[in-house]
């Protein structure tokens, strides 16, 4: 196999878009591309990623309308989520199957809604192997995953022979129901990726032992897709571009594999990068944007046919980029279409600061999915919930004026949805900048995506005319002279004080006062909480804050990599390197009162990243604390029934918070209805997501 470098366009006249006159801010990623026999309206793809909108009631109207409206938004191309081409491959017990042609004929609405909106769509064919939650998971081996508790069962010779013609039956049947073709799931360490490489595959038959073996199983597939389907039905085959776990592919057989799929017939390459059970983070807010496009570039630099760069791409500058420096032909982007359907439109009409951005929190989205409930987002809590939100959305109403008090996330996410549906609306903040919480967010490293949303929120409320009154603190009389139609409480939340003795000592700081920059804390810290915040509070005192460069970022992307082991050169087996580094820092412990495992309540797929962050500068962690006193030493408390001194410079409160609600009461007394939301409604569970959907919902009600 020879890597030599292949020449390309991909229908790019003169092979470039400004040399063509071509005259918009962004002409790679708005150019037509071809793709097999599909010319493509952009390159732009709106990335595979599960929903669970399959298990809920009226799932295909829900899908139908799901996909339809990012079609409509503008994507070129749609993934569906991973169909099982067979039981044994299923997600889980319930997860999506394409098996039958009356499944099939059931599906044909996705496409439909799709074509409709003016784009195509495929479906994606996933065999999860020993992922599958499943009463006996099958692989290639009888080899355990670290993320699954069942010992899978090797698939016997035959088995894999007829697990390719499953996923051949599983491509036909997603012609029967109109998608344009499929990618087939080669990555993220599921069914295909464990019989590429040794990690997983001990087989002996064809199917294992020599490289070609080990190639065998994805290679059939793609061949016999395209003899059984024909040319015109696209084919993606999904690589792993680098899978971040001991033991995965080295370079050379990632290449070898991306040529030989080529020439069995696949029209595209998709990218997936690391490998489920990786302890790498590859999606997450601490991932830098297009941290991953060396892995791509590689690739495409010994293939003919387009590839697509995937993960931590969230605006349209930084897809343009990748794509005008030639290191991918197509971008993907799965989260970023959940927080707006409408990213290319916005690119496309001069209005890409509108544009509502994946902050990477994975709180609505993956979180949701990994504890069995449908996808949604944080930054749009209409996503996931079409079929609802279409309901509220066509209510008729007329303009009203509204008074929304508070500028945080709730009051925010009102003020702009009223605006949106024409009513008049005023935002009084008492403080000097929008934002509430959010802007303590952003403080924390890592989590400096939180100030995109901040910005949206600042540009929509200027577009819609919003009135916004900073420094404006107001009373219930005053409210009360507006003469307003609807009042909007969002005064949101203060810190919790904690009543121990001494703790009025000047060493004890609350966490807004410590993020905000008001108090600098000792080398010896105490974190009292272990909630979200005090986790936050934790990573801003030890890490170190990098910030986040809109455009690509070399140097935030090589301190990335130092920090958790990625191996980008072109020995490294599976692209990690074999330990990581400890770093020195400040010296912090978290204490709890309950006994229960520290950061039981972070995110399902951010708390492993962030606890091992933590552990990797010494971040002592102590549960089960009953707390004495604080004097000048320190904390007192008592673990397991013996007394302990924790010596400390400065302890931090995170001790969640308290409500802040009494303008209502006050209104309340003057005879003023007025509607109370996000914190200053419910301190507990306080959260970005709940009071973002709140605020929401609240103003489609006007
Ligand atoms: P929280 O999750 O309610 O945690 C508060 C912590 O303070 C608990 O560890 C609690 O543990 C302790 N505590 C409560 N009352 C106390 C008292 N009187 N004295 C001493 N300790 C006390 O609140 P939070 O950390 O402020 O987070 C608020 C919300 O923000 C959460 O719902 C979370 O979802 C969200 N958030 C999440 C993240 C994230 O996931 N990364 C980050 C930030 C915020 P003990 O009672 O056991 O001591
Ligand atoms: Fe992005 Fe967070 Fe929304 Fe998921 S929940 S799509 S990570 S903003």
């Amino acid at each position: 196999m020879s890597f030599d470098e292949p020449k390309k366009n991909f229908g790019l006249e003169s092979g470039n878009p400004v040399a063509s006159g071509k005259n918009t801010t962004f002409p790679f990623l708005l150019s037509p591309i071809h793709v097999g026999s599909h010319q493509l309206r952009n390159r732009v793809m709106m990335g595979s990623m599960h929903t669970r909108l399959e298990m809920m009631e009226r799932s295909i109207e829900r899908l139908a309308l799901f996909y339809g409206s990012r079609a409509s938004g503008g994507a070129g191309l749609i993934v569906t989520g991973g169909y099982a081409p067979n039981l044994e491959g299923l997600l889980d017990e319930n997860g999506p199957a394409l098996l039958t042609q009356e499944d099939a004929d059931t599906l044909r609405p996705i496409p439909q809604a799709v074509h409709d909106a003016g784009g195509k769509i495929i479906l994606q064919v996933l065999h999860t192997g020993r992922n599958a939650k499943v009463k006996q998971p099958v692989g290639a081996s009888a080899i355990p995953s670290p993320i699954n508790p069942k010992v899978p069962r090797a698939l016997s010779t035959e088995e894999v022979w007829a697990t390719i013609e499953d996923f051949v039956h599983c491509a036909e049947l997603a012609q029967r129901a109109g998608f344009d073709g499929v990618e087939i799931m080669g990555s993220e360490g599921y069914l295909l990726n464990q019989f590429t490489v040794i990690r997983t595959n001990d087989r002996e038959d064809e199917f294992g032992g020599s490289l070609e073996n080990r190639l065998r199983l994805p290679l059939e597939i793609v061949r016999r897709t395209r003899e059984r389907l024909g040319q015109s039905f696209l084919i993606m085959y999904r690589i792993s571009a680098i899978d971040l776990v001991e033991g995965g592919a080295p370079l050379n057989e990632i290449l070898t594999l991306a040529q030989a799929v080529e020439q069995a017939g696949a029209d595209i390459l998709n990218t997936g990068i690391g490998w489920h059970e990786s302890r790498v983070p590859t999606i997450g807010y601490v991932v830098p944007r297009a941290a991953w496009r060396f892995a791509v570039a590689r690739i495409r630099k010994v293939v003919s046919i387009p590839i697509i760069a995937s993960n931590r791409i969230n605006n349209p500058a930084i897809a343009e980029e990748l794509l005008s420096s030639e290191d991918a032909d197509m971008v993907s982007m799965a989260r970023p279409f959940l927080a707006d359907p409408d990213f290319v439109n916005k690119a496309a009409t001069g209005r890409a600061d509108e544009i509502n951005t994946c902050i990477a929190c994975n709180q609505a989205c993956l979180d949701y999915i990994f504890s069995e409930r449908t996808a949604s987002c944080l930054v749009n809590p209409k996503a996931g919930n079409e079929l609802e939100y279409a309901v509220l959305l066509d209510r008729k109403s007329v303009t009203k004026k509204v008074g929304i008090i508070g500028a945080g996330a709730a009051g925010l996410a009102c003020a702009i949805t009223a605006a949106e549906r024409g009513h008049k609306v005023t935002l009084f903040e008492a403080s000097s900048d929008i934002g509430g919480q959010l802007n303590l967010a952003r403080k924390v490293p890592g989590k400096q995506e939180f100030d995109a949303l901040i910005k949206y929120y600042r540009i929509k409320l200027d577009v819609l005319g919003v009135q916004v009154k900073l420094n404006c603190s107001v009373d219930a009389n005053y409210l009360f002279k507006q003469q307003l139609d609807h009042y909007v409480i969002a005064t949101g939340v203060l810190p919790r004080q904690v009543e121990i003795p001494g703790s009025d000592k000047l060493k004890v700081v609350n966490y807004v006062d410590l993020l905000s920059g008001l108090v600098t804390a000792g080398q010896k810290v105490i974190v009292m909480g272990a909630g979200g915040v005090g986790f936050d509070v934790a990573q801003f005192l030890v890490g170190e804050k990098v910030e986040l460069s809109e455009s690509y970022d070399a140097k935030s992307i090589a301190h990335f990599q130092e920090e958790w082991g990625v191996d980008p050169s072109e020995n490294s087996i599976g692209g990690i390197k074999k330990s990581l580094p400890q770093i020195i820092s400040r010296e912090v412990t978290i204490v709890q009162r309950k006994p229960e495992k520290m950061g039981r309540r972070l995110g399902m797929t951010t708390g492993w990243a962030i606890k091992s962050e933590l552990s990797r500068r010494n971040v002592q962690m102590l549960s089960g604390c009953t707390y004495e006193r604080i004097d000048e030493q320190g904390l007192h408390l008592t673990i397991n029934g013996t007394p302990q001194l924790l010596k400390a410079d400065t302890i931090v409160i995170c001790a969640g918070q308290d409500s802040v609600f009494d303008l209502h009461l006050d209104l309340k007394r003057l005879g003023v209805f007025s509607t109370v939301i996000g914190g200053a409604e419910q301190a507990q569970e306080l959260d970005a997501l709940r009071a973002i959907d709140q605020g929401t919902r609240l103003a489609l009600s006007f």
